[in-house]
């Protein structure tokens, strides 16, 4: 049987290991932290992220926690006109799969469970911070921190953005800096359901306006309002994720947007700032028996909401590839590259588009891009959100044909 080895336990390495497992692999993860945990934040899943999640097994455990939904709006920042509005039943008639929000922290703990009942003995070794990874002819070893060492036939580094695993395969490269910034706070609900923000609090929300996107969604129910809130700034390059900062900071930055939304910014207590970086796309993403996935190998801006999403297709695909080869990891590990590697790389890169077309400071320019969306909507039944990108949603990693393609 084949043993694979992750290296870290995010969303994209724990989703991977459930899929191996699935597979029938014999799968041990590898995490840095001493206890498997996310940030406060949300996570919004598209259709082809609930596909995976569907394809392991925890489809309905993550609509246990997800958030209720039942419109994706766009709107003008400032005015709040809504430029596109689509209901969740018709996103589920267009892609046959219902897409959901959730709090990082709960997907985590749903993964975590499903490894637990996926396997009869403990996957997951915690406080092991991966140092290096070498791909010899049968086999291949992971070091780490603590003087310990891995053996096994097949290294993922699911090690986010700065993956040491992708350093030792391809040596140190800089994430790059986006000119963009991120505010993010999780608002209790029932601070804001008396007012009249109760309309907008209830969408899957997108409002974009100069310089700045704001998306807002529900978690747990209705019982969380997910706030994240981006904007054009190149003199901020700090990117932890859980450095706070004041209130006002955000109120004065989108002074003169909507109402309802500095009401609701009003709403949140506490308040987190970081730098957006992502990466070129990289030539190779694999050497011999090691390859990489999720963030380590394709960090993306968050504009498209498919950065998790994306590492839950390269689980999917890395399974079934290392499923249909048993004998051959290394010819899995070439067939798994050659089929993710071209889309993620695309995501990155419309990714970044999608900032620049979301943030447009000119008000002609606002107006051309929103006229395009009326008519892409109007042209293609199945661009419900009019930014042309039904091949994202639309797409099935955990199909077979995949393999064949
Ligand atoms: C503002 C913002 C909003 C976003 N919104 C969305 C969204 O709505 N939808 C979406 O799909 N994506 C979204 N994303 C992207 C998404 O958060 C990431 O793409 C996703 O978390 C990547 O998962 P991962 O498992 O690859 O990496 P990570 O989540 O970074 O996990 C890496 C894991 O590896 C561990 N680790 C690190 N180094 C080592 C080491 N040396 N040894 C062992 N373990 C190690 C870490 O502790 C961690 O547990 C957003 C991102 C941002 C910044």
């Amino acid at each position: 049987m084949t043993r694979v080895a992750i290296i870290g336990g995010g969303i994209g390495g724990l989703t991977a290991a459930n899929a191996l497992l699935r597979a029938g692999l014999e799968v041990s993860v590898y995490e840095a932290a001493g206890e498997l945990r996310e940030i406060g934040a949300g996570v919004a899943l598209h259709a082809n992220a609930m596909r995976v999640l569907k394809f392991i097994g925890v489809e309905q455990a993550t609509r246990q926690v997800a958030g209720k939904t039942d419109y994706a709006v766009t709107r003008d920042g400032l005015s709040g006109r809504v430029i596109s509005r689509t209901s969740r039943a018709r996103q589920v008639e267009l892609q046959g799969i219902e897409p959901a929000t959730v709090h990082r922290a709960d997907l985590l703990d749903v993964l975590a469970a499903a490894l637990r009942s996926n396997s009869p003995g403990e996957v997951t070794s915690l406080g092991k911070r991966c140092t290096g990874v070498e791909s010899g002819e049968s086999g291949a070893v992971a070091r780490f921190a603590d003087g310990t060492a891995a053996e096994a036939d097949v290294i993922i580094g699911a090690d986010g953005i700065h993956s040491a695993v992708r350093t030792a395969l391809f040596g140190p490269d800089a994430p790059r800096f986006t000119g963009k910034i991120c505010y993010r706070s999780v608002i209790p609900a029932d601070r804001v359901r008396a007012s009249a923000l109760a309309d907008v609090t209830a969408d899957n929300g997108q409002w974009l306006g100069p310089h700045g996107t704001i998306v807002l969604y529900p978690l747990r129910g209705e019982k969380l309002i997910n706030v994240v809130c981006h904007y054009d700034d190149d003199s901020y390059r700090h990117e932890s994720w859980v450095t706070e900062c004041p209130r006002e900071e955000v109120l004065q930055r989108y002074a003169g947007w909507h109402e309802s939304l500095l009401r609701l910014f009003e709403a949140g207590d506490t308040w987190y700032k970081w730098a957006l970086y992502d990466r070129d796309p990289i030539p190779r993403w694999t050497k011999g028996r090691v390859s990489l996935l999720g963030d380590a190998a394709h960090p993306m801006l968050p504009y498209l909401g498919q950065g998790a999403c994306q590492a839950l297709e390269d689980g999917a695909v890395l399974a079934n590839a290392l499923a249909a080869s048993p004998g051959d990891p290394v010819a899995a590990l070439a067939a798994y590259e050659r089929i993710r590697r071209p889309r993620a790389s695309q995501v990155v890169v419309t990714a970044r588009a999608r900032g620049v077309s979301n943030h447009l400071p000119s008000r002609w320019a606002q107006l051309r891009r929103d006229a395009a969306i009326a008519v892409r909507r109007r042209l293609n039944k199945r661009d419900a959100d009019g930014r042309g990108a039904t091949w994202l949603a639309d797409y099935d990693a955990t199909s077979p044909s995949v393999l064949a393609g």
